[in-house]
């Protein structure tokens, strides 16, 4: 069923950038150069100077990008990592993959970003890395993490250019993050990127993300093959030039939302004080056990919504390992329940907006 209003709208940005991404697939294919080569070097070049970090590795996706983080910083079999239990489920499997064990931490019930205390409440002697993921588009509060004495790793796959006390992530530790198509900055296939002010940490992850060598067949570690293509460095670059712009354009979009829902009764998104919040989603919690019904309300109206995420970590069937019963993280728990994303992108129009909240308020009053 073709929707009036997506969540998401590849297309207008496309449209936007089409002449540009055409050329710069020529130059590719001119050069047929397709993995790593000038154009990824410059995307690195130019993302790293976006952030404010000395260094981006781009990988071949943002799971990646956070287990060779994890992986460059010593996390492995025998340790733990510290995660919030309300992530996209890679959060977990980077950890998984990296051999440590995701111990999981409730969520701050407002923002809904990695509750702080918990994770300092968390640490043990096996602690390798805690991981705040920058949920829906805003900065955890990575300082209050510092006490733990490990290394932090920032899950900034959506939160492209959103800021935390005027810095971003990766400009001062490390950060990973998710080019997928979806994203803020989003490529035409998977992409993703380790962004740091570690030169060691930017220097492993490059080795092992390309077999374990930084010269053909001497190869030093056991590695993987993770890289970005020129292809989609292409595509970043030309959409790198825009994101300040579509970003503004998200938050006009989010200040629109906050007072058109002014009064409708459901709770609308807290940003957090010291935060800049990009809005990779604008999620509002519908209570009462009425999400699902305003949802599917807004679908037969021909409004797409998501819920980002259904079921938290450790309710899933792939870390029922874990051994957490529902009811071990209360607030991620509730926030699953209720939260409901409101379409969301730089295209989106006051018009669609209004149309949105429109149906919203229907089937509300109806529910
Ligand atoms: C998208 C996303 C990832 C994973 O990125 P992929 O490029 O899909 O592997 C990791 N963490 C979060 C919070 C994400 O939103």
């Amino acid at each position: 069923m073709a929707l009036d209003i997506p969540l998401v709208d590849l297309r207008s940005a496309h449209a936007e950038i089409a002449a540009e991404v055409a050329a710069g697939f020529d130059r590719v294919m001119s050069d047929a150069v397709y993995v790593g080569g000038a154009e990824v070097r410059a995307f690195e070049r130019e993302y790293a100077r976006f952030c404010g970090a000395p260094h981006c590795v781009g990988v071949g996706n943002g799971t990646d990008a956070l287990e060779l983080a994890l992986r460059a910083l010593g996390v492995g079999p025998g340790r733990e990592v510290i995660l919030p239990a309300n992530t996209f489920i890679a959060t977990a499997e980077a950890v998984a993959r990296s051999g440590a064990r995701p111990v999981l931490v409730d969520c701050d019930p407002a923002t809904h970003l990695i509750d702080t205390d918990a994770a300092l409440a968390a640490v043990t002697p096996a602690t390798a890395a805690v991981v705040p993921v920058h949920l829906y588009g805003q900065p955890a509060a990575v300082e209050r993490l510092v006490p733990a004495g490990v290394p932090i790793v920032e899950d900034a796959a959506q939160s492209h250019g959103a800021t935390r006390f005027g810095r971003q992530a990766g400009a001062s530790g490390v950060a990973t993050t998710s080019f997928y198509p979806g994203k803020n900055l989003g490529a035409y296939g998977d992409a993703g990127a380790v962004v740091t002010a570690d030169p060691e940490v930017a220097d492993r992850v490059r080795v092992m993300a390309s077999h374990g060598s930084r010269t053909p067949y001497v190869h030093e570690v056991a590695g993987c093959n993770s890289r970005l293509d020129a292809l989609q460095a292409v595509v970043l670059r030309t959409k790198l030039t825009r994101l300040r712009s579509w970003n503004l354009a998200r938050q006009a979009a989010a200040a629109r939302y906050d007072a058109l829902l002014d009064g409708l009764g459901v709770r609308r998104p807290t940003v957090a004080p010291g935060n800049t919040h990009v809005w990779h989603l604008y999620v509002v919690r519908v209570p009462g056990g009425r999400r699902d019904h305003v949802r599917r309300r807004l679908l037969s109206a021909g409004i797409a919504t998501g819920i980002h995420y259904p079921v938290p970590v450790h309710l899933t069937p792939a870390f029922a390992g874990l051994g957490h019963r529902r009811g071990a993280f209360p607030h991620a728990e509730a926030a699953a329940a209720e939260i409901l994303s409101l379409p969301m992108h730089p295209h989106l129009t006051a018009g669609q907006q209004e149309d949105v909240v429109k149906a919203l308020a229907a089937a509300l009053a109806d529910a």
